[in-house]
């Protein structure tokens, strides 16, 4: 373990923007990080990075980013119906939802293909193609850098909801997360209620499912849609799908005289799809520079090569300030900005 100084970001986070560290180390267990912790008297700014799938700098990190690299996947229980898995935090989930799949273990297979490490899934509650992180969640381990103990946390601890925990609000940056377990099926339940999933299934003719075939799928229908980062700078959807009134959405529609599409959350709240309200306002496919708007999904904002972090901000404010001229909905960034 050794704190590298004047270290370069841009292999270390899916945007690929050309960002600094001023400090940066590795950690592998939980007594380098209690080290690395104190580093400086943990008098500097510290960030924890996993893939640094869901971030963007606007400028150079004028701290120390600790990039966990916590390993192991181990079985720690079982019954006749689940088995009880735990990950370190640095496993990349990539390579966590595989192990599932080839042991035939159900519940993540909807979640295949989504970049970043086991240990930020519960971060935002992770979520694709109608399955989220808190269907299989069981249990955390996390420690608590500041005041040094850890603590182990239920699922209600967690206060799971649409791309949110309790560790992007109460306790947003103090704990850094180590392990996760989770409860994965025995006997498969298939979910497979997504639109789009089903009709790529259906596409195939396939006549029985399989936790395989529908990891397959979803690896397939990610591929054909989104940007590979390693190719097209990105962190996946940029905005969160704004959940507004009925009120606001009839408005928005009669204003637009536009049908605006929506799920209903509840009686009274609809879910809005970000990326209609986006392309709706003209920004799909739009470049400036290095930074633009992604042609194949206005969701996804991207770093065609050399964009400047604040450049990809930028652009995020003018397509958030356009949606709510034009349907009076704000966009809420789904990304974690380092300032
Ligand atoms: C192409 C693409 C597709 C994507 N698709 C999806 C999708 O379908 N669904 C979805 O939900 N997300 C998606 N994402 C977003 C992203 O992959 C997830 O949010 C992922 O869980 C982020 O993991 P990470 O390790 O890269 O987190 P990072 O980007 O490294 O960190 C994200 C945040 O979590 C904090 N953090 C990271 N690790 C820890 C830890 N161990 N303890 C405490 N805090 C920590 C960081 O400080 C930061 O605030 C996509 C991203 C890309 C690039």
């Amino acid at each position: 373990m050794q704190v590298q100084e004047n270290f370069s970001l841009k292999e270390y986070h899916t945007f690929h923007t050309s960002t600094m560290a001023r400090y940066a180390a590795f950690f592998s267990n939980q007594e380098e990080l209690k080290e690395l912790a104190t580093f400086q008297n943990g008098n500097i700014n510290q960030i924890i990075l996993g893939g640094g799938s869901n971030v963007l700098f606007t400028k150079d990190f004028d701290g120390i980013v600790l990039i966990n690299k916590i390993p192991g996947i181990e079985i720690i229980k079982e019954t006749e119906e689940y088995v009880f898995i735990n990950a370190g935090a640095g496993v990349p989930w990539v390579t966590f939802v595989d192990y599932c799949v080839q042991n035939n273990f159900g519940g993540v297979e909807n979640l295949s293909l989504i970049p970043g490490s086991t240990g930020a899934s519960p971060m935002q509650n992770i979520g694709a193609y109608g399955v989220e992180i808190k269907d299989v969640f069981f249990e955390l381990e996390a420690y608590h850098t500041k005041d040094n103990y850890l603590k182990t946390f239920s699922a209600a601890a967690c206060e799971f909801g649409y791309r949110e925990s309790v560790f992007k609000k109460k306790w947003k940056g103090q704990f850094v997360i180590l392990n996760v377990t989770f409860r994965l099926n025995k006997k498969p339940l298939y979910n497979i209620s997504y639109h789009a999933l089903e009709q790529e299934l259906e596409k195939q003719h396939a006549t029985s499912l399989s936790i395989h075939l529908i990891s397959e799928t979803v690896k397939r229908i990610r591929q054909s849609k989104l940007p590979d980062p390693e190719r097209i700078g990105n962190a996946g959807s940029f905005f969160k799908n704004p959940v507004i009134s009925k009120e606001l959405l009839l408005e928005a529609a009669e204003k637009n005289k536009i049908e605006v599409p929506h799920f209903p959350i509840d009686e009274c709240l609809y879910k809005v799809p970000a990326g209609w309200l986006i392309e709706q306002c003209g920004w799909k496919g739009y470049r400036k520079g290095d930074a633009g708007c992604y042609q194949k999904q206005a969701l996804v904002l991207v770093n065609y090569e050399n964009a400047k972090g604040i450049e990809i901000f930028n652009l995020s404010t003018d397509i958030i300030d356009s949606v709510y001229k034009k349907f009076g909905i704000w966009l809420e960034r789904e990304v974690n900005i380092l300032h």
